[in-house]
């Protein structure tokens, strides 16, 4: 394998308990529950999405005007938590892969921050490069849409069978099955094993040090 496809949020930045934290903050403000749960299981939705499933399971209407002020205060709530860190043993994983010079390493996120790129190099200095990057800019449809993850196949060049998704959530797997491409889940934060396997994940892994271990191992192998 030579492709690897990293989705961000909870695959490289340990940003979900934030996330559940804010959601569930300025949710309960609004008269809606949120369990941390929900937010894992729903991760990689947009926000808009997410108001919109939680509010109608809870019989809560929701103007326009306030699903614009939810998802305001739930982004502002969520800066202030200050930078995430990255998720355990990731950093060691993709200094391995870089060892390898034929390797490229990939960002794909549906995030769009414009400095998307800094928050990458500050945290994995050296790994990541601009143009391997696919964000929310780049596509039409988000996750489980296959859509990220076969625009950063087109632009790799590479075979399909060199390529590997890295995701932490059923959204993302999903999206990475439906490029037809190898899937790995990584299970980051609260889900259990059996989430990522039913959202077709190929191979499933309690965390980043396992995968690393398994990759090493192949690379023997072969
Ligand atoms: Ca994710």
């Amino acid at each position: 394998m030579r492709g690897y496809f990293f989705d961000m949020d909870g695959t490289l930045i340990d940003s979900m308990p934030n996330h559940a934290k804010a959601w569930k903050q300025v949710m309960a403000k609004y008269g809606m529950c949120f369990a941390p749960y929900e937010c894992y299981l729903n991760e990689g939705r947009t926000s808009r999405d997410m108001i919109r499933i939680l509010a109608d399971r809870q019989g809560v209407t929701v103007s326009d005007e306030m699903m614009e002020a939810i998802y305001r205060e739930k982004t502002a709530v969520y800066r202030q938590m200050g930078d995430p860190i990255s998720v355990s043993g990731v950093s060691d994983l993709l200094q391995y892969l870089a060892k390898d010079p034929s390797n490229q390493i990939w960002v794909v996120t549906g995030g769009g921050q414009v400095d998307l790129w800094e928050q990458l190099e500050q945290l994995f200095p050296g790994i990541f490069h601009p143009e391997y990057m696919i964000t929310a800019f780049d596509v039409v449809h988000g996750k489980p849409h296959a859509e990220p993850y076969l625009r950063a196949w087109e632009r790799s060049g590479l075979n399909k069978e060199e390529c590997c998704v890295i995701e932490n959530a059923p959204m993302g797997i999903r999206s990475g099955k439906a490029a037809g491409l190898f899937t790995v889940g990584v299970n980051t934060g609260i889900l259990s094993l059996n989430d990522l396997h039913e959202a077709g994940a190929d191979k499933v892994f309690s965390n980043m040090h396992e995968l690393r271990q398994w990759l090493e191992d192949m690379k023997t192998e072969s």
